[in-house]
């Protein structure tokens, strides 16, 4: 299977050439030619297997040919995240190369002057997050009259964001006539609503989840029985210094963890940097260029800040905290052993992670290998007995504490085959949905960091042998 087969023009499928890309992966193939015949799109993939194209190619064949008036987009690209938006805008970029099409980028953090010139003049493509669209929009900024293709990226993502009245606001605000193209990784019930309401007869496109990456990631944990933040730095540095660490990505659970993380292993003398919602645009940017080049050689992330990043493949993952929700662990450690290279990731487990521990076990199905205790080593706890509960004495841990289990998730949308899955979407604490009161960007902005938690899968599903390499482990 070629891209040519999926009924795209030249100047598209030579951008592709000079980007590299031999075949379509099998999102692409399954969405491509469903959105070039005008249907709306339901596709369900993970992050990594190539969402992006899958819905800026048929939007850039689909404009091609036309052009956008004064503030009034032809199409309009939605996503949770600043850091996606920004990547979405730069795979257009890449994709639309050969063609005469605008884009304008909204997100926080961007000046908007530029962007209110190119909107000015007329963009066929708007890629925004959904806080600062509607904020221009109520600014009289941006029409949205005119918008043809409307995408939604990581459906599930702005659920657990609190976005959801935000994109059933755009929804209103869009022409009813246009396509839609909506992506999401799981569907759990309010997105499954979503689409019920929004889309026109949608094809579903699906695709499994790629591989766990356990043939090519080596797991292992470390128990550290004192509760101490302290004593998890210590771990932490203990892990870090193990022979053939490279870089690596340490993932903690809060913003603040984060930083103070990054912190303490700078005055160790460690080069490493914080990403998380909080920072501002310029400096994320900054830092994951200067960690692409090695520059820096750790980054500390919050799972929503390294959320569809594309970043690198590492050496090293480390779980400075255990993650509330198996899936994030998958994917926490599929950022390395990609492509068939060989990874690590090492995870901290205190007293107080027995129940996430064993739910990323049974995820995973298998017991993650105790990382032996040399001398000097953080001590592995011998035959630790779970403890109870997690602790649910922050903000964060309380919202999770009140998700209610989400039984559409495996009851709405049948699946070819029965993965490990598990349910948690549904019940969203107050705290996360979004009060009328909140009209200011600022707030908008934070929010597009406030979960815990970090989307993401329902299931574990082989990919097919057709699938290249890349792909498995992503
Ligand atoms: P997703 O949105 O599903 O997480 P992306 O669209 O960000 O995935 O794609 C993940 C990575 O794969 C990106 O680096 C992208 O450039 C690359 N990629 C996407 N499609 C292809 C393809 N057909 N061939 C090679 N690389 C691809
Ligand atoms: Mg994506």
């Amino acid at each position: 299977m070629s891209f040519k087969d999926l009924g795209l023009s030249p100047a598209i499928l030579d951008a592709l050439d000079a980007a590299g890309y031999t075949e379509p992966t099998p999102i692409q193939a399954g969405a491509i030619p469903v959105a070039l015949s005008g249907r709306d799109v339901l596709g369900i993939a993970q992050t990594g297997t190539g969402k992006t194209a899958s819905f800026t190619l048929p939007l850039i064949e689909k404009l091609m040919n036309g052009r956008a008036k004064a503030r009034m987009p032809r199409s309009l690209i939605i996503t949770p995240t600043r850091e996606l938006a920004a990547q979405v805008a730069e795979n257009f970029e890449k994709y639309a190369a050969n063609t005469k099409l605008t884009m304008a980028l909204l997100i926080g953090g961007v000046a908007f002057g530029p962007q209110e010139q190119v909107l000015n003049r007329g963009a066929d493509v708007l890629v925004a997050t959904p806080g600062r669209l509607l904020d221009q929009f109520e600014r009289g900024k941006i029409l949205l009259a005119d918008v043809q293709v409307m995408v939604v990226d990581e459906a599930d993502r702005m659920l657990d964001m609190g976005f959801i009245p935000d994109i059933e606001r755009i929804f209103s605000l869009v022409p009813p006539r246009r396509q839609t193209l909506f992506f999401s990784a799981t569907m759990p019930k309010e997105i499954q609503r979503l689409v019920e309401r929004f889309l026109n007869n949608p094809e579903r496109v699906e695709v499994s989840r790629p591989a766990m990456a356990a043939t090519t990631v080596n797991q292992l944990l470390i128990r550290v029985k004192d509760k101490t933040p302290k004593a998890k730095r210590d771990a932490l540095r203990k892990a870090m210094d193990r022979d053939g660490v490279k870089n690596g990505i340490i993932f903690c659970n809060r913003k603040r963890d984060v930083d103070v993380v990054a912190r303490a292993l700078q005055k160790h003398g460690y080069s490493a940097a914080p990403i998380h919602g909080d920072l501002d645009q310029s400096t994320r940017t900054a830092t994951l260029e200067k960690f692409k080049t090695g520059e820096v050689r750790f980054l500390v992330a919050s799972d929503v800040a390294a959320r569809g990043l594309d970043i690198p493949a590492v050496s090293h993952v480390f779980n400075y905290d255990m993650p509330h929700h198996a899936d994030d662990y998958v994917h926490r450690i599929g950022r390395t052993g990609r492509a068939g290279l060989q990874g690590e990731a090492i995870t901290l487990a205190g007293p107080e992670d027995g129940k996430s521990l064993a739910a990323v076990e049974a995820l995973i199905g298998t017991k993650i290998e105790l990382l032996d205790a040399k001398p000097g080593d953080a001590k592995p706890k011998a035959a630790d007995t779970p403890a109870a509960e997690p602790e649910a004495t922050t903000e964060d841990n309380a919202a999770d504490e009140t998700a209610q289990p989400d039984e559409s998730t495996t009851s709405d949308s049948p699946r070819p085959e029965g993965g490990a899955r598990r349910s948690r979407r549904g019940g969203r604490s107050k705290s996360r949905s979004r009060g009328k009161s909140e009209g200011d960007e600022k707030r908008r902005d934070e929010r597009e960091e406030i979960s815990p938690s970090s989307g993401g899968g329902g299931k574990i599903l082989g990919f097919g042998d057709d699938v290249p390499a890349f792909f498995r482990n992503s």
